[in-house]
């Protein structure tokens, strides 16, 4: 019986990060359709057939083609939060601004009055009141 599932498997895409997110997505909406009730178990199905078509897909290039789509938006999305988490932890001791050039973020102490800080990642120099 393994054996059979193993052959069966052998050359399919299986589950990803993407395939785990379709499952938990659905998982929550099937939760919450219980609870407060409404149309979302029909959602729940598409999305547990897709994630079928995909866990069983022999197309395997095209497969990580789009969980690496998913994972290139979930890290920028991890980044931006992380990068709130550290405003609001440094909210009394830092001030944060964009750079003008490049847009990179850029963490100076307040209370220094005016200062001279350089962009580490383009070099450009600003002077800003902290
Ligand atoms: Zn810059």
């Amino acid at each position: 019986m393994k054996e059979k599932i193993a052959r069966f498997m052998y050359g399919r895409y299986g589950l990803d990060k993407l395939g785990y997110a379709i499952l938990i997505t659905s998982m929550i909406l099937t939760l919450v359709t219980s609870i407060f009730g409404g149309d979302g178990n029909y959602l729940s199905m598409l999305l547990l057939i897709w994630e079928c078509y995909r866990f069983f897909s022999k197309n395997i290039y095209k497969r990580s083609q789009e969980n690496s789509k998913f994972c290139g938006i979930t890290k920028s999305i991890k980044k931006k939060l992380g990068l709130m988490k550290n405003q609001l932890r440094d909210r009394k001791t830092h001030r944060y601004f964009d750079c003008t050039t490049c847009r990179n973020t850029l963490r100076v102490p307040k209370g220094k009055g005016e200062i001279k800080v350089t962009c580490p990642v383009c070099k450009t120099v600003t002077i800003t009141k902290t």
